[in-house]
């Protein structure tokens, strides 16, 4: 084995000794450092430094208990969870998971993800990660709002403008961070819009960051098949998931000409051969809280609820998909599911959620000549607009939609440009995954030396 083979894996069996059972952890790790052999193998300064096992290692790790009272006046228990994970870039940044299935592994595969997701943003900001094993599903208003104040009641000792600022992800959207916000403020008697982000912009937040993340994974879906001469105008695409990422990357498909035929929840999915209708699927997950079935049972006309199966199965079934959107959470796109999009003649596949096809799915769409954007690409636009509203609060001022959406774009035509650039320079045309970590990878190992040994 050449050294650099040996010292990748001797970094990926640390992960493994150091961190047992944590397999979404070991799955993301072993991704990037699978791409990382040509590069250690340019620049041994990388091995010198051993920045392979510093990068994989968190600076640092909070866990803590969140005790809260239910509206029945039990007392609740859950844990809460904050990794801390690189801030040779800038502060620690990235969001909140709320959902049952969260464990420390699950904290640090996606804080893993965010230091390379940041760094391709080319904006000044550290990668880190939290949440809790909270399920605010099926909770009141008051639950959820006594829940963020205790997980706070924690957590506001660790974050701040310069040192780490959260905000939302799975479970954690516009009504939890202003809970968050409330109790922090409550703590420091201080008004520091920066220490949270995906604030609502009538009191601090930015313009487009609720639509960004969805957006910006169609702009970079967009690029993507701008390669081959294709477009979305006129394509039939399905989208998983059916929160925050899943509709606003329905609604950028649709203003690009696209119809988006599918969606889901973890009720099932709606097939629904008109193109999804907007209004009502905000209306209806974002003001009702309600589920895919309402929708279907709403919009009446060939929608169709299917509740055996996945969403990727119209691809076979239903006439074809053009491309493939996973929105919703992580492996979530299997083997099965690929063969379901190469029968349906699926051209691209975009991660909206972080890291929802499975290796091998991935691997199957490589082989398949399937354009492939990693999420730490695609989806970088929700933390691109964080660290955008990070800049509206520290000058204290408000940027308009327009102006925010075209900074969003730009970014997005950028992280694209420099994941397919870097795949090139790398001997690998097309290859978004190998670009994506090694750009991302290159700017924070240089950072690191730069700082020296901390
Ligand atoms: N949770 C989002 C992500 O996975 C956004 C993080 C942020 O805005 O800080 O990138």
């Amino acid at each position: 084995m050449s050294s650099a083979a040996s010292s990748v894996s001797a970094a990926y069996d640390t992960v493994l000794r150091r961190n047992p059972g944590e397999l979404e952890f070991h799955q993301a790790a072993k991704e990037v450092l699978d791409s990382l052999m040509p590069v250690v193998e340019r620049h041994p300064e990388y091995l010198d430094a051993g920045i392979l096992e510093r990068i994989c290692e968190p600076e640092r790790q909070i866990i803590f208990r969140v005790t809260w009272m239910d509206d029945a006046g039990r007392v609740q228990l859950n844990r809460g969870f904050r990794v801390q994970y690189n801030s040779v870039l800038g502060p620690y940044k990235g969001g909140l998971r709320f959902h049952p299935s969260v464990r420390l592994g699950t904290i640090k595969f996606l804080g893993f993800e965010q230091i390379f997701k940041n760094a391709l943003t080319g904006l000044p900001i550290g990668g880190g990660k939290g949440g809790s094993d909270f399920d605010p599903k099926g909770k009141s208003d008051a639950e959820v709002m006594r829940f963020c104040q205790s997980f706070m009641t924690e957590l506001h000792r660790h974050i701040g403008a310069e040192t780490d600022v959260p905000a939302g992800d799975i479970g954690v959207g516009g009504r939890e961070i202003g809970y968050l916000f409330g109790q922090y403020k409550r703590l420091h008697n201080r008004y520091e819009s920066g220490v949270l982000t995906g604030k609502s912009p009538a009191w601090g937040g930015s313009l487009a960051r609720t639509e960004a993340t969805g957006y910006g994974t169609v702009i970079f879906a967009q690029q993507m098949l701008k390669t081959k001469n294709r477009s979305l105008d006129g394509a039939r695409v399905i989208v998983s998931g059916s929160g925050n990422v899943a509709i606003y990357a329905t609604e950028k498909a649709q203003q690009l000409g696209a119809t988006v035929v599918g969606l889901s929840d973890s009720s099932g999915y709606v097939y629904d051969p008109d193109g999804i209708d907007l209004e009502l699927i905000k209306q209806i997950k974002e003001i009702e809280r309600g589920r895919i079935s309402d929708y279907v049972a709403r919009r009446g006309g060939r929608a169709e609820l299917r509740t055996s199966g996945k969403v990727w199965d119209i691809a076979r079934e239903e006439g074809g998909a053009d491309v493939a959107l996973p929105c919703a959470t992580q492996n979530e796109l299997d083997e099965n599911d690929v063969r379901s999009l190469l029968d349906g003649g699926c051209a691209a596949v975009a991660e909206g959620a972080n890291m929802p096809c499975t290796p091998e799915a991935v691997e199957l769409l490589h082989q398949n000549g399937v354009l492939f954007a990693p999420g730490k690409a695609a989806n970088a636009g929700g933390v691109a607009t964080s660290a955008l509203e990070m800049q509206q609060n520290a000058s204290r001022d408000t940027w308009t939609f327009d102006y925010t959406a075209d900074r969003l774009e730009q970014i997005m035509v950028n992280v694209h440009e420099q994941c397919a650039q870097t795949a090139e320079e790398y001997g690998k045309p097309g290859d978004y995954v190998l670009g994506a970590n090694i750009a991302g990878f290159t700017k924070v190992a240089d950072a690191m030396l730069a700082l020296g040994v901390i």
